[in-house]
C-alpha cells in the first residue's frame, strides 16, 4: 500500500525529534512541488576559450518555494535523492532542458548544448534510457547536443553497471562528461573503461589558480590528460580574468563561471545570449 507522509508523521510523532520532523515535512512539500512544478531550471553559458563563443550551458536545478524563495539545490537535493524523489524530478528537469535548448535554436539560430545533472538515483534508474531518448523526441533536440553530467564516485559504485548504462547512453549519441574531476576516490585506470567525452575541472581547483602552485600544476594536468585521451576540458567556476588566461594559455577548451555568466532563469539566459551575439 502506497504510505501517507502526512499519516505516517502523525503517527511518529511523539517519537519523532525536531530535525526528522522537519525532513518529513520537506519531504511533504517536495512532493507537492512536483505536483505543482514549483522547480525551475536557470541556466550557466559555457564559453568555448579560443573564440569567446558561447557554446551550451549547463541546467542548475532550483525550487521555487512559496515562503522561502529560491531554495539552491544543496538544500533539497540529498533529501530528495534519499526519498527517490530526485527520479521524477529529475525527469522533469531533463525534458524541460532539452525544450529549452532546442528553443534557443529556432530564436537566435545557433544551436547550442545543453548539460544536465544526473543524480546517482537517476543513473541508476533502469527507465533512464527510455527517459532521454522521450526527452529527445519530444524536444526536438539532436542527441549530440545532450550531455550528461555524472561524477566519478556515481560510476565507481558498480563499475561494470555504470559502463554499461553509458555505452547505452553512447548508442543513443548523448555526450557524457565526469562531473567535479579530480574529487573523487577513483584511480585514473578507469577514464578508459568508460565511454565519456568530457571532463569538467572542479572548481576547487579552478579557485586559486594562477597563484597557487600546487593547483595550478593540478589543473594543467587535468587539461593535458583530457586532451591526450581525446576529451573535452571544461572548467567550471571560473572568476577571474587570470584564471581565464591561465586556462586559454594551457589549452583548456570550454570556460564556465560567474566571470562568464551567472546561472540565470530562462528568460534572461536568452536576453544575455542576444547581448553577447550583438556585442
Ligand atoms: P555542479 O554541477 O558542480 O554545479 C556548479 C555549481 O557551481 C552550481 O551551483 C553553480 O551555480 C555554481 N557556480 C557556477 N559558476 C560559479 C562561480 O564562478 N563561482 C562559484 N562560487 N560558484 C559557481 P548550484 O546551482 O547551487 O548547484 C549545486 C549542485 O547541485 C551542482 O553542482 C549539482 O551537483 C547539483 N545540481 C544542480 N542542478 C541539478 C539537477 O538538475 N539535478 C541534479 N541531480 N543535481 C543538480
Ligand atoms: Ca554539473
Ligand atoms: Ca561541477
Ligand atoms: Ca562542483
Amino acid at each position: 500500500a502506497k504510505k501517507n507522509g502526512r499519516n505516517q508523521m502523525a503517527f511518529f510523532s511523539p517519537a519523532l525529534d525536531h530535525a526528522a520532523q522537519t525532513r518529513l515535512q520537506l519531504a511533504d512539500q517536495l512532493r507537492e512541488a512536483i505536483r505543482t512544478e514549483a522547480f525551475e531550471l536557470h541556466y550557466q553559458v559555457k564559453v568555448d576559450i579560443a573564440s569567446g563563443q558561447a557554446m551550451g550551458a549547463e541546467a542548475l536545478l532550483r525550487w521555487r518555494h512559496p515562503v522561502q524563495g529560491l531554495i539552491p539545490p544543496a538544500e533539497f537535493i540529498p533529501l530528495a535523492e534519499e526519498t527517490g524523489l530526485i527520479v521524477a524530478i529529475g525527469e522533469w528537469a531533463l525534458q524541460t532542458a532539452c525544450m529549452a535548448a532546442e528553443s534557443w535554436h529556432r530564436c537566435l539560430g545557433t544551436p547550442l548544448s545543453i548539460a544536465v545533472n544526473l543524480s546517482a538515483k537517476q543513473f541508476q534508474d533502469a527507465a533512464l534510457l527510455e527517459k532521454v531518448r522521450t526527452a529527445l523526441l519530444h524536444s526536438g533536440l539532436p542527441a549530440h547536443r545532450l550531455e550528461l553530467e555524472i561524477t566519478e564516485s556515481m560510476m565507481m559504485h558498480k563499475p561494470d553497471e555504470a559502463a554499461a548504462t553509458m555505452r547505452a547512453l553512447r548508442q543513443l549519441g548523448v555526450h557524457l562528461a565526469i562531473d567535479d574531476f579530480g574529487t573523487g576516490y577513483s584511480s585514473l585506470g578507469y577514464l578508459s573503461r568508460f565511454p565519456i567525452q568530457c571532463l569538467k575541472i572542479d572548481r576547487s581547483f579552478v579557485q586559486n589558480v594562477p597563484d597557487s602552485e600546487t593547483d595550478s600544476t593540478i589543473a594543467r594536468s587535468i587539461v593535458s590528460l583530457g586532451k591526450s585521451l581525446g576529451l573535452t576540458v571544461v572548467a567550471e567556476g571560473v572568476e577571474t580574468q587570470s584564471q581565464l588566461d591561465f586556462l586559454r594559455q594551457h589549452g583548456c577548451h570550454i570556460a564556465q563561471g560567474y566571470l562568464l555568466g551567472r546561472p540565470l532563469e530562462a528568460a534572461r539566459f536568452i536576453e544575455q545570449l542576444r547581448q553577447q551575439e550583438a556585442a
